[in-house]
């Protein structure tokens, strides 16, 4: 395979480039590159998937950092994992795993019964989709990292064939009691239990698997419904599929963050969709029937004659589907009039011939502009 290029050259941005530069940058290169204005060009498809993967790295807060610091092996799904398992920025990092590793339940994150269940943590996600996917809906197969009960061992931490014991020194509780003498009388503290260091059982032969957690890292994926009209950056809540919980407890949930990719032709407004058309001066001054791109494929549309830089026209209904509801945005039409250059000799001397026969009617702004411009300075 190919040595991969750094990301911040493939789309032409500096180290340090904000976000919208990179937005920016992203949406020029997958205009040029866009495989609809190439069919059949496999460096240009390639080129357009480099460039999507460098944004979908640059755009995500997380994963920029990783890859400043780590470069592309930072970014690699596997990144992290292997020995001790549990990559220490990947997604789904068990905070109450870490509270119980390093303080034994410490924090009174756990409730006073050390059997009592738990509810697990929640976990992210972050999904990329299209434009379009956007706009119509999709389903995507959303992959995380998560806490499961452990396998082999159903969550108890005890060997196969061997189960926990309830802990002596505090009777299953996880709390011991101390009375202490003060000059005040007896003084009576609770703390946790150090034999089993608030566990409440006592595991003598530990699962190998997990360690005698009875918790398991795992990769796990979940086929998610994104509904038509969704907003970049619109989180969706999958409901039991985080952390496992303590105890038999439930489950966490999972919160996908959805990032939406910038169209190389449309820009989104709430649920209209923009999108600037470049005609020709003949086309504008004539008039002309001309091809516009919409969600629903290309329609025609006749400019009218005398149409000016900047006039916009409206398709209704061909925006974006509105979330959770009927009917759909509008699409907007901005024309842009492409100025001819590089002409010849030719050319340019029928453009002469042109504005030698044009009079002030022809150019109404122009007339209006030179009015206000006599009034303001009195000539
Ligand atoms: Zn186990
Ligand atoms: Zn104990």
């Amino acid at each position: 395979m190919a040595e991969k290029r750094d990301y911040y050259e493939v789309l032409g941005v500096s180290k340090g480039a904000s976000d919208d530069e990179i937005k920016k940058a992203y949406r020029q290169s997958a205009k040029k590159y866009h495989p609809d204005l190439h069919p059949g060009d496999k460096e240009c498809e390639e080129k357009f998937k480099e460039v999507n993967e460098a944004y979908e790295v640059l755009s995500d807060k997380d994963k920029r950092a990783r890859y400043d610091q780590f470069g592309h092996a930072g970014v690699d799904p596997n990144f992290g994992a292997g020995a001790g398992g549990g990559s220490p920025f990947g997604q789904g990092i068990d905070i109450d795993d870490i509270f119980s590793s390093f303080f034994g339940g410490f924090g009174g994150r756990r409730s006073n019964n050390a059997n009592a269940p738990m509810r697990g943590s929640d976990v992210e996600a972050t999904v990329y989709i299209s434009f379009e996917e956007a706009a119509f809906g999709c389903k995507k197969n959303v992959s995380y990292n998560c806490v499961t009960t452990c396998g082999d061992c159903h969550g108890t931490g005890a060997q196969a064939g061997s189960s926990p014991k309830t802990c002596s020194a505090c009777g299953g509780s996880g709390k011991v009691t101390i009375n202490q003498r003060t000059p005040f009388g007896v003084v009576q503290t609770q703390r946790t239990c150090d034999a089993c260091h608030g566990k409440g059982k006592i595991i003598d032969n530990p699962c190998r698997k997990c360690g005698g957690s009875g918790r398991q890292r795992k990769s796990k994926s979940v086929d998610v419904t994104i509904p038509a009209g969704i907003k970049d950056q619109q989180i969706l809540n999958v409901g039991g599929r985080g952390n496992a919980g303590y105890n038999n407890g439930p489950a966490g949930d999972l919160h996908v963050y959805v990032n939406v990719r910038p169209h190389p032709l449309f820009e989104r407004r709430g649920d209209d969709v923009w999108c600037d058309t470049p005609i020709t001066f003949a086309q504008a001054a004539l008039g002309a029937e001309i091809v516009v791109p919409t969600l629903d494929g290309k329609v025609s549309y006749t400019v009218h004659e005398g149409t000016q830089p900047g006039d916009v026209f409206k398709l209704k209904g061909k925006g974006i589907p509105h979330l959770n509801g009927r009917g759909r945005g509008d699409q907007y039409v901005r024309m842009t009039i492409e100025v001819p250059k590089n002409l010849n000799a030719k050319q340019k001397e029928l453009i002469k011939q042109l504005d030698g026969t044009t009079s002030e009617k022809n150019y109404v702004k122009r007339k209006n502009f030179f009015d206000k411009l006599k009034d303001l300075f009195n000539e």
